[in-house]
């Protein structure tokens, strides 16, 4: 059994693309007392976070937060929406889209993976021809959903949302648009309503900096009149019991209020900084990183432009270097955590994590780390990362956003 109470000196760096490092001042006000969830001081709490998470989502609409991680808040969407051997239609951008659909498998109901073949979908961002293509055919209207993954954790392509959506409409089907954001959300843009998104999963360890533990579901109109009539069974799960309470700030069973102190936390932090410049910090990250890993002559995971994620970046290990071993190397030598090849990719690449709290000076640490892990582990680089990224960051250089009155 390792010994849980000793910590190399220094911070480990946690760059993995999520759970991502959980700022001090959010450690904090996680650390309040407890609170009666059905006390004045708790709905105060409540309906401030309720209206603060509807912002990052950019939504009028009702955003439900579960006590689960992610996966909760993926099954939640698809079992107040759908019945049993409903088909649905869902993307294959990688192995987080992958495991979305055997959940649906699980559900009873019928999915259709549809992609490009072998490794190729998992370089590019969704292709929206091809849905519109599969709606079209759908005359009878038997695909009731169309499920995508925004931000592919598992490869570092982000794919345009609003794209499905025309693509959805170019066919005319009336079919839900259910969007997996939980890398995405407060790291990539994302808008619920202009977007015409019917539900939005997203989670607490990634963009929002909190720990793991709380998920979203952002529901439109247009979903939530389905859960009314929709027979998969649910009760945990179930939108119309926790809207109604949430009305005034409370949950239908015991919420994490801690970790809802840390949601209000990070909202404040979020909002003073203004979403728009989390964007452009996060965008900016991700060019610089991009630049280190060409220099260093290896290959992106991500093969189009437009894709590139802002919030990770997927670097493949040339042949016959096994990816894991080298995470190993950097992880024993440098105490840093980078995020593992998943499914189809295991050991052929490893994941930089650029989200949520990071800056200029923590994206070169982490570059700096990858380098010397590289080379130590007997990869010849074509050039320093480390300068390339530097030029990148400083040619862009510009006062970091403050508080807005500071
Ligand atoms: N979807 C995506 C895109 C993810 O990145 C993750 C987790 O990393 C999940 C779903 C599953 O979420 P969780 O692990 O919080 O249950």
């Amino acid at each position: 059994m390792p010994n849980l109470n000793f910590h190399p000196a220094g911070r480990h760096f946690l760059q993995i693309p999520g759970p991502s490092p959980v700022p001090d001042q959010i450690l904090r006000a996680i650390s309040y007392p407890t609170i009666d969830h059905r006390g004045p001081e708790f709905g105060v709490l409540g309906r401030k976070v309720l209206a603060g998470i509807g912002k990052i989502f950019k939504t009028t609409q009702p955003v439900v937060i579960y006590p689960a991680s992610g996966t909760g808040a993926w099954e939640a969407a698809l079992i107040n929406t759908m019945n049993k051997g409903d088909a649905v239609l869902m993307y294959e951008t990688g192995h987080f889209a992958s495991l979305w659909k055997k959940m649906a498998e699980r559900l009873g109901l019928e999915p259709e993976f549809l992609g490009l073949p072998g490794i190729e979908g998992w370089r590019r961002g969704v292709q929206n021809d091809l849905i519109e293509q599969r709606l079209k055919a759908d005359t009878a209207h038997r695909i009731k959903a169309v499920c995508v993954v925004h931000n592919e954790t598992s490869t570092g392509v982000t794919s345009d949302i609003a794209a499905v959506r025309q693509a959805i409409d170019a066919a005319g089907h009336p079919a839900l648009l259910m969007v997996d954001t939980i890398s995405g959300l407060a790291s990539a843009d994302y808008r619920h309503d202009e977007w015409g998104v019917d539900v939005t999963i997203s989670g607490s360890q990634k963009g929002l900096m909190l720990p793991p533990g709380i998920s979203f579901n952002a529901i439109s109109p247009k979903a939530m009149e389905a859960s009314q009539t929709a027979t998969l069974g649910k009760s945990f799960w179930a939108w119309d019991e926790i809207v109604a309470m949430n009305s005034n700030g409370y949950w239908p069973y015991t919420p994490s209020t801690n970790l809802l102190y840390g949601l209000s936390k990070a909202l404040d932090m979020i909002l003073d900084e203004g979403l728009d410049n989390v964007f452009a910090r996060h965008q900016r990250l991700g060019e610089a990183c991009r630049a280190a890993v060409r220099a260093w002559g290896l290959e992106i995971q991500c093969v189009e432009e437009a894709c590139h994620s802002p919030v990770l970046t997927g670097v493949m290990t040339p042949d016959g270097v096994d990816a894991d071993a080298v995470r190993k190397l950097i992880y024993e030598s440098f105490n840093m955590s980078l995020g593992a090849g998943l499914g189809k990719l295991k050991g052929r690449m490893f994941r930089i994590g650029h989200l949520g709290d990071c800056n200029d000076l923590t994206l070169m640490a982490t570059l700096s780390g990858c380098e010397m892990g590289l080379r130590l582990a007997g990869i010849t680089l074509q050039g320093s990362g480390l300068v390339a990224a530097m030029e990148h960051l400083q040619s862009t250089a510009r006062p970091v956003a403050r508080h807005p009155e500071g």
